[in-house]
């Protein structure tokens, strides 16, 4: 793993892990049990740049590239994955739309107060009946004069129970299929934006997963992003980068189990020996070391390509389903490694294997990948 990095890079991974170390490790058990979302950690992590790792300094940000950002999110990731959720989502999935598609206007009101962490983002996609089908989303925003109003009803936002300003697919006109799609910001506080009840996940509980709903909300037509119609345009491009972070999550957290399993294989005792002295042990941990490292090279491929401006989508694709799988792989090897007690919530290989299973379904299913990947390939051979 070293070998690929700069020794920035290194400086950077020394610095993020010994702060979540320091200040999550202690409470990661706690607040996923608590379902908690830790806000005297999260004011710490917004003062570091954890919440605009890709914005310009001019606008508040950390400034650093799409690699540095994997190492961010793995380090969180590898300690406590809502959290790592959290800080993936705001940055690639809320500010990514606004610096790619806002105005010069639209960027200097919302991305400072989000790369500083004092607000927190969420994107909002999924409906009840448009989960792995975007066009099928049925939010409306009429424009009446100067504004729209919204009608939505947006389901599973990560963020949701704490956002502020939120990217929202609408129709803005509901007959021009998928043309049709647009998105505007929406902020808290507006008359008719409700938050609704925060979902009893598995796993990532520490995220106030939501669902928000907008009712007759008006919304001023300067938070348009982009044009009218441009919204799976901005919808797809933020899924490209945000699967970069959501690669460097399931890393992560596979890094915590392939961890965990190493320290426990090497102080349990069976049959008069340490466990790890047992082959079938040695096997499984030598399969989940190739695993995580493969996830995190093809997940800093992606990041490289996309710090060269180069084409990424195959690679990000390719990168958050192998990573994904790789997760629930070796988090799943390291509980049958811990025997029953890695069934038990006393050990932290419970709670990384009900993390892992998420990164095969969010920002886009396993399927809906491959979908992803034999397209790209069935065009680039053919
Ligand atoms: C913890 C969590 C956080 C989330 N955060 C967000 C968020 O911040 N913002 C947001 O907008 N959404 C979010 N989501 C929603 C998530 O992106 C969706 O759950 C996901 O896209 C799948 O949609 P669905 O659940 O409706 O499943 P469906 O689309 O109904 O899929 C069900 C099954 O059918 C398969 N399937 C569907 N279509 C096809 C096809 N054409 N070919 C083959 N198989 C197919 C799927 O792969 C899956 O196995 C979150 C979800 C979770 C669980």
């Amino acid at each position: 793993m070293d070998t690929l990095y700069s020794e920035k890079n290194r400086v950077l991974r020394r610095s993020v892990r010994s702060f979540c170390e320091r200040e999550i490790m202690p409470i990661a058990k706690d607040i996923d049990q608590e379902a908690r979302f830790p806000w005297e950690v999260v004011e710490k992590m917004g003062k570091l740049g954890y919440f605009g790792i890709q914005v310009p300094k001019k606008l508040s940000g950390a400034g650093m590239d799409s690699v540095n950002y994997t190492i961010v999110i793995e380090e969180i990731s590898r300690v406590c994955a809502g959290l790592g959720l959290c800080v993936t989502v705001h940055n690639s999935m809320a500010i990514y739309p606004i610096m790619g598609f806002g105005t010069g206007e639209q960027k200097q009101k919302w991305v400072p107060s989000l790369a500083r962490g004092e607000k927190i983002g969420a994107f909002c996609l999924t409906e009840p009946n448009a989960g792995s089908d975007a066009t099928a989303i049925e939010a409306t925003a009429i424009r009446n004069g100067d504004h729209y109003v919204v009608n939505a009803n947006k389901v599973f936002v990560t963020n949701g129970g704490v956002a502020d300003i939120c990217i929202i697919f609408v129709r803005t006109d509901p007959d021009a299929g998928r043309k049709g799609t647009s998105v505007i910001v929406a902020e808290r506080g507006t008359p008719g934006f409700v938050v609704g009840d925060i979902e009893d996940l598995s796993g990532m509980r520490s995220n106030p997963v939501s669902s928000i709903r907008l009712y007759d909300c008006k919304v001023p037509v300067e938070n348009l992003l982009g044009r009218e119609g441009s919204g799976l345009k901005i919808g797809l491009q933020a899924l490209d980068v945000g699967r970069i972070g959501i690669g460097a999550q399931a890393v992560g957290i596979a890094q915590a189990a392939l961890e965990e399993a190493v320290k426990y294989a090497n102080q349990r005792r069976q049959f008069g020996v340490p466990i790890a002295k047992h082959q079938a042990i040695q096997m499984m941990i030598a399969d989940m070391a190739t695993q995580v490292d493969s996830a995190r090279l093809m997940v800093t491929r992606a990041a490289y390509l996309k710090d060269h401006g180069k084409p990424f989508t195959k690679a990000t694709a390719m990168a958050k389903l192998h990573a994904g799988e790789v997760s629930s792989q070796v988090a799943d090897m390291a509980v049958q490694i811990h025997g029953g007690y890695g069934y038990s919530k006393s050990y932290p290989v419970e709670r990384y294997y009900r993390d892992a299973r998420v990164t095969r379904i969010y920002e886009g299913t396993a399927e809906i990948h491959r979908m992803v990947i034999a397209r790209e390939v069935l065009n680039e051979y053919k």
